[in-house]
């Protein structure tokens, strides 16, 4: 039998929670660092792009009112949030809520690459256009938000973050349109592995 991935996986989070001192600005200025959470097992792993204020008063991904329209649209797709693993490419919130510099980004990736290879989704959702950069070179996510890709060997369902959801009418109807097909996606996705 194999190994269960919980105790690599809450030694992982828990070096994330615990890490200092590294001189980087998000690092040393948050109140928590923000490791992903979830089902060590989940099928889908949604990546946003770094904690905003309520993730870093909490310490967790994805609490603030992103967050609460995240839930919405996990169930629009027919999932809970304790089906999936959701995780951010920054584990710490850039000051002022700036966008995470190129050498932030890159000295978090090894986290976000160790949360994948532990847990080993079958599919992985960025949410919004800083997440998915980090999965492919020339994807937009105004072009392929909402359809199953595949880069580098990997399944990908990009979706509109779901802060742009908050801010725009027309971004939330299509956020929750991708939700539903979503859905569809992995129904599909399940019953091929029934068949094989
Ligand atoms: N936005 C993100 O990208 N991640 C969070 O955890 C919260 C808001």
């Amino acid at each position: 039998m194999e190994a269960s991935p919980l105790p690599a996986l809450e030694e992982l989070r828990e070096e994330i929670r615990t890490h200092r001192g590294c001189g980087f600005e998000p690092c040393e200025s948050a109140t928590n660092m923000v490791p992903g959470e979830g089902s060590p097992t989940a099928e889908v792993m949604l990546v946003g792009e770094a904690p905003g204020a309520s993730e870093d008063k909490q310490g967790r991904p994805f609490v603030g009112r992103a967050g609460k329209l995240l839930e919405e649209l996990l169930s629009e797709a027919g999932l809970e949030r304790s089906d999936v693993y959701i995780t951010n490419v920054v584990k710490a919130r850039p000051p002022g809520n700036r966008d995470p510099r190129a050498a932030e980004v890159a000295h978090c990736l090894p986290w976000l690459e160790a949360e994948l290879g532990l847990i080993q989704p079958r599919l992985v959702v960025p949410l919004g256009r800083h997440a998915l950069a980090h999965f492919s070179d020339d994807a937009k996510i105004t072009q392929s938000h909402g359809q199953l890709i595949y880069e580098r060997g990997r399944a990908l369902f990009p979706m509109y973050h779901p802060a742009a959801a908050l801010r725009g009418k027309d971004v939330r109807k299509l956020a929750f349109e991708d939700a539903r097909t979503l859905g569809d996606a992995l129904a599909e996705m399940r019953s091929g592995v029934e068949r094989s």
